[in-house]
């Protein structure tokens, strides 16, 4: 807002004004260009290192500085506006000057964005000349990372390099006050990248039943038409997908809302123009084939979000006229999967898709410009009333997550699984988009790729790096790849480090880990639900669940009937394991293991907790994914409520023993209930318990880890801690499983590396 204190009387004026931000390669010159002349302005406008300098003359100029933020364009971002006088030029027009650029610019590239409202006019218009061209873009919308090898952000560094413009494309895209002003992917069908297939094949395949690997803005997806029992079971298997959802793209919000009942925040993300997976309670299968959940409460629907998308279910749905078809709900759904074979990564070129996608597709949609950068889908999901990713990825990345203030350069490098890479700079941390499971060559190859990419494009040397404390992993071992001292964060320190970088909070913080599975610093357990007292690069356990024995080690973590024999056995009911478990091959052996304690680590996993309760009331005693039977678990609740006297504090442990037993006599849906109001319940008097036993002043706590993805306990958590005056903060800004660990890491390796300069400024 303008200063409204003071009444400013129109007059002549000169001013330099600096505009910082996300304002390049946005469209954001030609919109300083087009207000300065409406409002009768003289001077220039230019991109330099820094954002974007004006030099602005006339009466007026207020209005001028109140509409750049007020109007300034979809894609761009302001973080600052800094107004000086400046002397008069007497400029006699208004004009974009040519880039200044120096070494060490500091600026980025911005995420892809879903194709805008007028390029979809133009796509759906046969009397344009974009007429259903599948590469239609515009300064407001169309790919920017994927197709950007780098900095600065221009055609000749991107992968739009090899096609030289037509003449009308040139005359857009010199044309200021055209929509493609200096739209650096600008293409039309006679002079832009080329389909393999057309688009009425494409749909008639669909239509018939076959897989159609699609390459799309970060990679291929996987294909097949959502309703089609036999197409769906046939992709499942040729890709030997585990149990895992299915994605499903639809055409339009109200073909949406014909399968999950939307609230207003998903109806919201599920159309912003990052246009990510919303996982949402799935309402009624509405013809949906079977296979797609697998019987799951929740599905992950998306909107389309490149012209190829939207060209596919123009054509299913009759290639209609206009925009108003998308008010509509339409039938047509598709499975739409990320084509990654084997949890390798994500194919991308046409030639890879012919190698690695010939058995699984029955025909392979690719085109001529080269994906640059691997990027999947992101997920996210309404929890606790807000948005949070699952999985940072397209439409996310490279946006930066802003911390407190400037810090040293330094990288966080992940953990195992859903690994990310995270790099600060200045007051800046950028988080890699989503990597993967660090189990095979392919993903470690891309992760260090990932790591060197982004080191690069922000021309950082980072004086520390961050890894996990484990010893194994693949991203423990590439730490001492880099030359430079090497942090060994643990696991879930790095969680609750990772909220306090993005909330900005420079004390002491209390935080709650509720996690599957991390080394514990005394590195005789497997910890995971601990609470903690973080303080900058130090970190203090103050508190932890009970331990658990975990049966056969790893194994349990997939068999939830096994931690349920392992409650049974502290119990003292180990004599009902074999008689309780009789399905389950081994039951017997598991029940002597136990009493004989041989190959049953300890764990005070919240993760492993919920698999023991699960295990208990029969639900997925044996899980096909990760994370499949506390997703079922939290499906299954309806009214949580606490079970009195369903917990224990005995001084620094919590145990659930009495709610484990209550347990065993009721049937999964109490069962469900009673385990989500009481952990919550549990969790809260422990934390205030906890922290006033310790004398740790602060009224909030944080809460991280795996968990947290479970809207039903996030949403009792907070309720629970206001109940004794203390505020919950989640994490927002990247996920609160293990792809928000590179986050904390880096910003733990970057006060590290400010403590040994001596200036000790995180205390
Ligand atoms: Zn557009
Ligand atoms: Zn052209």
């Amino acid at each position: 807002m303008p200063d409204g204190s003071r009444i400013v009387s129109p007059r002549y004026d000169a001013a330099r004004i600096r505009v910082r931000g996300a304002v390049q390669g946005v469209g954001f010159r030609p919109f300083v260009w087009s207000l300065a002349r409406e409002l009768g302005l003289s001077g220039w406008v230019l991109n330099d290192e820094d954002g974007v300098l004006i030099h602005a003359e006339g009466s007026g100029l207020d209005v001028f500085a109140y509409r750049l933020r007020a109007d300034a364009p979809p894609l761009s971002r302001i973080d600052e506006i800094e107004r000086a006088p400046a002397a008069r030029s007497g400029a006699p027009a208004f004009e974009i000057r040519t880039s200044a650029r120096r070494a060490g610019a500091r600026t980025m590239i911005t995420p892809d964005v879903a194709v805008c409202d007028d390029c979809l006019l133009d796509i759906f218009d046969p009397s344009n000349r974009r007429y259903a061209y599948p590469f239609t873009n515009c300064t407001n919308c169309g790919p920017r990372y994927t197709i950007t090898r780098r900095l600065p952000y221009d055609r000749a560094q991107t992968s739009m390099a090899p096609f030289a413009m037509c003449p009308a494309c040139r005359a857009e895209y010199d044309d200021p006050a055209d929509r493609r002003f200096h739209a650096q992917p600008n293409a039309c069908p006679e002079c832009g990248p080329r389909l393999s297939a057309g688009i009425a094949d494409i749909v008639a395949r669909l239509k018939g039943g076959e897989i159609v690997a699609l390459k799309g803005l970060g990679g291929f997806h996987l294909a097949v038409d959502a309703r089609n029992e036999a197409a769906v079971d046939r992709l499942r298997a040729r890709k030997r997908r585990d149990g895992k959802p299915f994605a499903v793209m639809v055409a339009s919000r109200l073909s949406a809302a014909g399968l999950a009942r939307l609230d207003d925040a998903e109806a919201a993300l599920l159309t912003s123009r990052a246009r990510p997976i919303v996982v949402c309670r799935l309402e009624k299968s509405a013809g949906l084939a079977s296979g797609v959940t697998r019987g799951l409460g929740d599905i992950g629907l998306f909107l389309p979000y490149t012209p190829l998308h939207y060209l596919i279910f123009h054509e299913a749905a009759g290639r209609p006229p206009g925009r108003a078809w998308l008010e509509e709900h339409h039938d047509f759904a598709l499975v739409m999967t990320s084509a990654n074979p084997g949890g390798e990564p994500l194919v991308t070129s046409d030639s890879e898709a012919r190698e690695r996608l010939g058995a699984i597709a029955d025909v392979i949609v690719g085109h001529d410009r080269d994906i640059v950068t691997r990027c999947d889908d992101s997920v996210m999901r309404v929890i606790d009333g807000a948005p949070a990713y699952l999985r940072r990825a397209r439409g996310a990345c490279p946006s930066p997550i802003k911390l407190s203030r400037a810090m040293p350069p330094a990288l966080g490098l992940g953990g195992h699984l859903k690994t990310t890479i995270c790099a600060i700079r200045d007051d800046e941390a950028f988080l890699s988009q989503h990597i993967g499971d660090l189990d095979n060559a392919a993903t470690y190859r891309f992760y260090k790729e990932t790591a060197a990419h982004l080191v690069d494009i922000l021309e950082i040397e980072p004086e520390t790096v961050a890894c996990d404390l484990h010893p194994d992993f693949l991203s423990t071992q590439f730490a001492a790849d880099w030359d430079v001292p090497v942090v060994r964060v643990q696991h879930h320190h790095a969680h609750i480090a990772a909220v306090a970088a993005e909330h900005r909070i420079d004390g002491p913080l209390a935080g709650l880990a509720l996690d599957g599975f991390g080394l514990g610093a005394d590195g005789e357990e497997n910890w995971g639900g601990e609470l903690l007292v973080v303080e900058g690069p130090a970190m203090r356990r103050v508190g932890a669940l009970a331990p658990l024995r975990q049966p056969g080690g790893e194994r349990a973590a997939r068999e939830p009937w096994r931690m349920g024999a392992a409650a049974l056995h502290a119990l003292g009911r180990g004599a009902d394991i074999a008689r309780r478990f009789r399905e389950q091959d081994g039951a017997g052996l598991v029940a002597e293991v136990l009493e004989r304690d041989v190959n049953a680590p300890h764990t005070s996993s919240a993760g492993r907790l919920f698999d023991a309760a699960c295990g208990i009331l029969g639900v997925t005693p044996v899980a096909s994914f990760e994370g499949e039977a506390a997703m079922r678990l939290e499906a299954l609740a309806r009214s949580p409520a606490a079970l009195p006297g369903g917990y224990e504090i005995r001084g620094e442990r919590l145990d659930f023993s009495p709610l484990l037993a209550a347990l065993c006599d009721v049937d999964p849906a109490t069962g469900a209930d009673l385990f989500h109001g009481t952990l919550a319940e549990g969790l809260a008097d422990f934390v205030a318990c906890r922290l006033a036993a310790v004398g740790f002043p602060l009224r909030r706590v944080a809460a991280s880890g795996g968990c947290l993805q479970n809207n039903v306990l996030a949403r009792l958590l907070r309720s629970a801690l206001g109940r004794r005056g203390i505020d919950l903060l989640t994490p927002r800004a990247a996920p609160a499983n293990d792809g928000g660990l590179s986050l904390g890491q880096a910003w733990i390796a970057s006060l590290a590396a400010e403590n040994q300069k001596g200036d000790g400024s995180c205390a």
